[in-house]
């Protein structure tokens, strides 16, 4: 029989998706893993009551957190992935065949086991890669020790609460950082302006203090709702978001990726900020 699943997130705007069918409802040591079945989304995954990611649309967050970093820098060879623990993001990083190596900190080895087994449709065989160092620890612990230097940094997050909440501190931006390698590009999940616009305030607040160039970007993905969502940008080198499109189409062509939200255009686009939000980035 199925039933409708409340997610939890904001305190004044509820959206429910309905479950045909609960495949998998556990605790880790870190958080509550549900998995349900839904007609339009496909399998559904929510940690403590917030969906993190679908079937039917993952393809347009991870490809816009994967694809515009890593053809902006146009030579990355390494990436530094925080958090995606569904591994939908280092599957599109490691489509990248001039990525020579990734390293993924997720803090819950639950989650990892967990999408291999249910989640393959969204994680394939990724964490098989023999690119990857997969490290379980916390991402900000991670970071505050690190002495490896990454071109790209992907902060994939959970919302800032619980485990999640430290990869939102300025401490956590500066560390990331400091990961960089010269010209490096951090990009941030920033969550729903329209519903949290604190998380994007704050965390630009912090990128302009911390990088030479910091901006956001836009991806509409239907499952987070509440209008399109935000991607913070920090570089130390301004040239990295104002790649021509000429540019960006050779590099999309040479990449030999496919993709089905992706493309240089797009990537230009997102850059382009309603007023509300121009606002709220400051
Ligand atoms: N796309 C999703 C979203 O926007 O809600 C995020 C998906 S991904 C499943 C988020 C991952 O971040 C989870 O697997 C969670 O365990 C991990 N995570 C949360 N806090 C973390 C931390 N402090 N260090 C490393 N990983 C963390």
């Amino acid at each position: 029989m199925s039933r409708w699943i409340e997610e939890s997130l904001h305190a004044d705007f509820r959206t429910a998706l309905k479950a045909d069918k609960i495949l998998y409802d556990s605790e880790t040591d870190k958080q509550r893993l549900v998995l349900f079945e839904n007609a339009t989304f496909g399998r559904v995954l929510t940690l403590d009551g917030v969906v993190q990611t679908t079937e039917g649309d993952e393809y347009i967050y991870h490809e816009m957190l994967a694809h515009l970093p890593v053809l902006a820098h146009g030579a990355a060879k390494k990436v530094l992935i925080v958090g995606g623990g569904d591994g939908g993001l280092l599957e599109e990083v490691l489509k990248h065949s001039g990525i020579e190596k990734v390293t993924q900190v997720e803090i819950d080895a639950g989650v990892v086991d967990f999408s291999r087994q249910y989640l393959s449709s969204i994680c394939k065989a990724a964490y098989d890669d023999p690119r990857l160092d997969l490290v379980i620890a916390d991402g900000l612990d991670f970071v505050a020790q690190c002495a490896e230097r990454y071109d790209v940094v992907l902060v994939d997050s959970t919302d800032p609460i619980g485990p999640g909440e430290v990869l939102f501190s300025e401490t956590f931006y500066g560390k990331a950082k400091d990961c960089l390698t010269p010209g490096g590009i951090l990009v941030t999940q920033n969550g729903v302006p329209f519903l949290q616009g604190d998380e994007l305030k704050n965390t630009m607040r912090a990128f302009k203090a911390l990088f030479a160039d910091a901006a956001c970007y836009l991806a509409t993905v239907p499952s987070y709702t509440g209008g399109p969502m935000a991607f913070g940008w920090g570089s130390g080198d301004a040239a990295k978001r104002r790649v021509d499109l000429a540019t960006l189409k050779r590099r999309y062509k040479a990449s030999g990726i496919t993709t089905r939200y992706y493309n240089p255009a797009v990537h230009q686009a997102a850059f382009a900020l309603p007023n509300y939000i121009a606002e709220l980035a400051g």
